[in-house]
């Protein structure tokens, strides 16, 4: 995942530690797309957009139960 550090459109980090804007999605993930900029709107991802690897904890679920 390191392909992401030096893009900023993109925020890596614990879901509850986002405090300066809205998140618009509830898919429980460590990475979410940032939009706009004094008070952003974030969008989880269920896959990397670089290299298509699932990096959400939904997907790592639903593969549990299967
Ligand atoms: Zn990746």
């Amino acid at each position: 995942m390191s392909e992401m550090s030096d893009r900023e459109f993109v925020r890596i980090g614990p879901i509850h530690s986002i405090s300066n804007g809205r998140i618009v999605t509830e898919i429980d993930t460590e990475f979410h797309l940032r939009f706009g900029e004094d008070r952003p709107s974030y969008a989880g991802m269920h896959y990397c957009p670089w290299c298509g690897k699932s990096i959400s904890r939904d997907l790592w679920n639903r593969e549990k139960k299967k």
